[in-house]
């Protein structure tokens, strides 16, 4: 079993702690001190040491987070590396399970100190550069502590116009605007503009804030987006905060408080081609003539159905005209239907993203053949044709939070206009582009 005791990737080291008499602090950032010597060396050489011979030594253990998994997985193998000892992970979860949402990636590290009764005495995981999660036995129990690096936020205004035969996200990228947010900036844009009736010499302006931690860019979001067309209008985007920083209305809105999450509809196929469309035909069976509530797409039994937009499952069953039969309720109470399905991927009351694989094509039920029927029922519950549905709305802000928009809204069109006005910059090595920056305080 070479195999997997290889697969662990951890590494015991010895270490030596100053553990008498020294506060929860000290203590954490002790151990911050040792996880990034650790980490510092531990990418050429595996292993680091440090030895004071008048303190107490603390072994630092870590494990990796595979793919699939929660903090259960690895807390259970950091258990058993502890050989013999009750290591006391069960209670350092619960000192921060209410206080840490947990999104593990492939590849981040758990980290325990143990110390020589094997008795874990402190515990950190860091989603990201700036941010460690603590646990620190004391006295009392184990202390959970958020532990946050300074970072320097800093803005960006970029303006620009369209050109004849560009991309939006061509002319994003070439007024300056980072290949990481251009996805981002044309996504909140997107929301408003029907870009297809935008023009040449439409014009645009963006504010960008991007917090660095020394020189490493840690995060960026869209305070402010507003597009100027001769066609489609004048439009503005507001980026709002709610006090509670994991709230999901931590978005974008105009000013009145419509939300901007671009939420458009995916396809149900990877490849459409459609055989019958939504409205009055002929029936290929019974020769009736009568309505279609759906779109008939052709395709290859067992390819592939996806979700074309996040939402609960309400129906997966089967019946003998429509066959395998999957339904799903979106946000603003519409659903997409999806019949004569080969296979159903997802049960009632699964939750699916955008996008998700539920099914499979098939030809069950009444059918000449293997096709998707995709059909689309309003928030009424009516037959609506579904290439008529093209985005799931959004709830509007109200009272309280409308309220904290409109104080926002001003606060980032004084930002905004002090931004444009700061000394220009160029925006990277590759360009010409000239943007304006300022160091936020
Ligand atoms: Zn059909």
């Amino acid at each position: 079993m070479i195999f997997r005791k290889i697969a662990f990737f951890a590494i015991a080291v010895s270490f030596t702690a100053f553990l008498a008499g020294c506060n929860e602090d000290e203590k954490i950032m002790e151990l911050q001190r040792e996880v990034s010597i650790l980490e510092t060396r531990s990418d050429s050489l595996g292993v680091a040491v440090r030895t004071m011979s008048d303190v107490k030594p603390l072994t630092i253990i870590y494990d990796t987070v595979r793919a699939g998994e929660g903090p259960f997985h690895v807390f259970s193998r950091l258990k058993a590396m502890v050989e013999g000892g009750d290591a006391d992970l069960g209670k350092v979860y619960l000192a921060m399970q209410d206080s840490v949402e947990f999104k593990l990636r492939v590849g981040e590290k758990f980290y325990i100190a143990v110390d020589g009764d094997k008795h874990v005495q402190r515990f950190r995981y860091a989603p990201n550069v700036i941010t460690s999660h603590v646990v620190v036995r004391t006295d009392s129990g184990f202390v959970y502590k958020l532990v946050e690096k300074p970072v320097v936020k800093k803005q960006s205004a970029y303006e620009g116009a369209l050109e004849e035969g560009s991309t939006l996200n061509g002319i994003l990228l070439k007024v300056g605007i980072p290949r990481r947010m251009v996805g981002v900036v044309s996504g909140v844009l997107q929301c408003k503009v029907a870009f297809p009736l935008a023009r040449a010499g439409d014009r645009f302006r963006i504010l960008l804030e991007d917090s660095y931690y020394k020189d490493t860019w840690v995060s960026g979001k869209v305070v402010y987006a507003e597009f100027d067309g001769r066609i489609v209008g004048h439009h503005e985007a507001f980026r709002y905060e709610d006090p509670d920083p994991k709230s999901s209305y931590n978005a974008h809105y105009t000013e009145t408080g419509d939300a901007l999450v671009f939420d458009g509809l995916r396809y149900p196929l990877e490849h459409l081609r459609i055989t019958s469309s939504y409205g009055s035909r002929v029936h290929p069976i019974t020769g009736q003539v009568k309505v279609h509530y759906g779109v008939d797409y052709g395709a290859p039994t067992g390819t592939v159905v996806h979700a074309v937009a996040e939402g609960e499952v309400i129906v997966s069953g089967y019946d003998e005209f429509s066959g395998n039969k999957i339904a799903i309720r979106h946000r603003d109470g519409t659903s997409s239907w999806y019949m004569h399905l080969s296979a159903r991927g997802v049960g009632v009351g699964a939750k699916v993203a955008p996008g998700q694989a539920i099914g499979r094509v098939g030809s069950t039920g009444r059918s000449t053949g293997p096709h998707l029927h995709y059909g689309f029922k309003n928030a009424q519950g009516a037959w609506i044709n579904p290439l008529s549905k093209t985005m799931i709305a959004t709830p509007k802000l109200s009272g309280e939070r409308l309220a904290r928009l409109k104080t926002q809204v001003a606060e980032i069109r004084k930002q905004t206009e002090i931004t444009f006005a700061s000394p220009a910059v160029k925006a990277n090595d590759t360009t010409d582009v000239m943007v304006h920056t300022r160091v936020l305080q």
